[in-house]
């Protein structure tokens, strides 16, 4: 039956190893495969019980089973994002179990640190259905939740083998026939099989939801991408027609940047891009867009604003990216805006032309300005 469970567990490594570790490369599906390493490991570690090793094959055994639990538990949080504690931890309850294990009589008693061994793997495992049930970074809800009740009821059994082996013992019909190796070995392999599918499912979701926000915004400032932007520019300029509301178009592009560059380096150049965004996605409202269209230079879409409450919202950016820059301590820019009025039978092809000629005057007339198309200067 153990072997059997060798069997099954190596194969399922194998396999996740090979087809979603190898594409998705995610750090918990790489903790998965750590855990079902030590878990196949640890049990044929227990092969040895009952034979004149039993005395290092067993303590080892249940040391990589905590192992293997408290691996689970890791991935599960790094599920959520959360990964900030020291790697020597993961020794802590593996290696408290092998001394318990070691220090009772572990070459006549097979049983040997199962009192604390139970407890632990209940706790993680408990722990780790805990996180994938309350964790809102993935959308695979039923999935996700499945896996989670599959976590506790192995966590509940792990409580109850622990429960009859400290009431009843290990030789009680209790325990054999319900806690007893054959009832675990079909437990595990439910968890481990079923958890390894339901992983396979949530990386491939991460990985999609990763490559589509990497081919929307930009890497740098997080804003949206040129094309992004397009995209949802022309849908806000129709809607702005279809509602006869206003709508603004505005073209940014910071001054001197290139000096910037040259005095401080690129660094710090890229720290005032990002300062920038800052600035835009704190003064604009939900409704609007900003977006990066390359380099030094930025679209912003105002949805229900005048031309006149535009050039407010962009001498206000202006003025907090100067604010605080110079309260950081670090390089600023004066920006330049060329803007254009969005009105509903223009194409947004020739509206960015419109910007970027307002963008190129509100330069010729000595940067740091706010420049209207069609406005007399
Ligand atoms: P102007 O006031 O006329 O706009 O002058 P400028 O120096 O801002 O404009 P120019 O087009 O001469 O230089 C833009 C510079 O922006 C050149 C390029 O190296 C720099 N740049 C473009 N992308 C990045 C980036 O991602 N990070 C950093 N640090 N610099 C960038
Ligand atoms: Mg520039
Ligand atoms: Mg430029």
């Amino acid at each position: 039956m153990r072997l059997e469970l060798g069997v099954v567990l190596v194969t399922t490594l194998v396999l996740f190893y090979g087809v979603t570790y190898r594409t998705t490369r995610s750090r918990y599906v790489g903790l998965w495969c750590l855990a079902l390493l030590a878990i196949a490991a640890g049990t044929i570690a227990y092969l040895g019980d009952g034979t004149a090793v039993q005395w290092w094959a067993n303590p080892l055994g249940s040391a990589l089973y905590a192992l293997g639990a408290w691996l689970i538990w890791r991935a599960a949080r790094t599920l959520d994002g959360r990964h900030r504690w020291p790697r020597w931890l993961v020794l802590v309850v593996p290696g408290m179990v092998l001394l318990s294990a070691l220090a009772d009589s572990p070459a006549t008693n097979s049983w040997a640190g199962a009192w604390a061994l139970f407890p632990a793997v209940s706790v993680l495992i408990a722990l780790a259905s805990w996180v994938m049930w309350s964790t809102r970074r993935t959308h695979v809800g039923t999935l996700r939740r499945a896996t989670s009740a599959t976590g506790y009821v192995v966590s509940v059994y792990y409580a109850g083998r622990f429960v009859t082996f400290m009431l009843f013992g290990p030789d009680s019909p209790w325990f054999f026939d319900v806690f007893g190796t054959s009832m675990t070995t079909i437990v595990m392999t439910f968890l481990l099989v079923g958890a390894t599918f339901s992983m396979t499912a949530l990386s491939y979701e991460q990985e999609t939801a990763d490559l589509r926000r990497r081919a929307s915004f930009d890497g740098l400032t997080g804003l949206l991408n040129r094309t992004t932007f397009l995209e949802r520019a022309e849908l806000l300029r129709r809607d702005a027609g279809r509602r006869d509301v206003p709508c603004v178009l505005a073209m940014a592009d910071l001054d001197h940047f290139k000096q910037v560059n040259d005095t401080y380096g690129h660094e710090a150049g890229d720290r005032l891009l990002v300062g920038f965004a800052e600035a835009c996605r704190s003064t604009v409202r939900s409704m609007d867009l900003v977006g990066r269209f390359g380099g030094e230079e930025f679209v912003v879409m105002l949805a229900g604003a005048t031309p006149d409450g535009a050039r407010l919202v962009c001498e206000e950016i202006a003025h907090r990216l100067r604010a605080v820059q110079e309260a950081a301590g670090t390089p600023t820019a004066t920006i330049s805006f060329g803007l254009v009025d969005v009105r509903s039978r223009v194409p947004l092809s020739e509206l960015l032309v419109e910007a970027d000629q307002a963008l190129y005057r509100a330069k010729a007339e000595g940067r740091d300005r706010v420049v209207v198309a069609g406005a007399a200067a």
